[in-house]
């Protein structure tokens, strides 16, 4: 699917929309360039599920965890630099109820699942106070289902 998002709050919007069709259990992979949005969607994703609290960029910490219901694993691998994932015990928050969403997910790409939401945020005109054109793909049957039901949800509004 791909979406034209004008401004910021319709990135918010976008992701409380997706908020709404998660299970618990699925991972997201955030592509794009510094400044393209990735982190003000994870926003819209934790307003979407209720989260009250301050949602910060991972950059400098690698991950943030929210006690959202469920609970979310944000990370961002920017700065990464060759680490080891097992270092970093990915694999740990992987396996437990929780939703993980990744940013720079190129940077870690070999060790990471292939099964996921993908959502590739680009720059309109290389031009960051414009709006931004995102393409959004799956791997595997969850996520292509929950594709499927966000596409709808856009296209819809139900
Ligand atoms: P990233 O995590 O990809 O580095 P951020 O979400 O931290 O990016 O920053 C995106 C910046 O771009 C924010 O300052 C936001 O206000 C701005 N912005 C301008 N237009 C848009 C848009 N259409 N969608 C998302 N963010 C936008
Ligand atoms: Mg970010």
């Amino acid at each position: 699917m791909q979406l034209c998002i004008p401004h910021e709050e319709n990135m918010i919007r976008l992701g409380m929309s997706l908020a709404k069709l998660l299970k618990g259990d699925e991972i997201i992979y955030l592509r794009g360039e510094l400044g393209a949005g990735k982190t003000t969607l994870v926003r819209g994703i934790l307003k979407g599920l209720g989260f009250k609290g301050r949602v910060t960029s991972p950059t400098f910490t690698l991950m943030n965890i929210y006690d959202s219901q469920p609970p979310v694993y944000h990370f961002d691998f920017y700065r990464l630099e060759g680490a080891d994932l097992t270092d970093l015990g990915l694999e740990d928050y992987l396996g437990k109820k929780g939703i993980t969403i990744i940013e720079w997910p190129e940077i870690g790409a070999s060790d990471l699942p292939q099964d996921a939401l993908v959502i590739n945020i680009e720059l309109a005109d290389g031009d960051y106070d414009r709006e931004r054109i995102v393409h959004i793909s799956a791997s595997g049957p969850d996520h292509s289902k929950l594709l499927e039901e966000l596409t709808t949800h856009v296209h819809t509004g139900h």
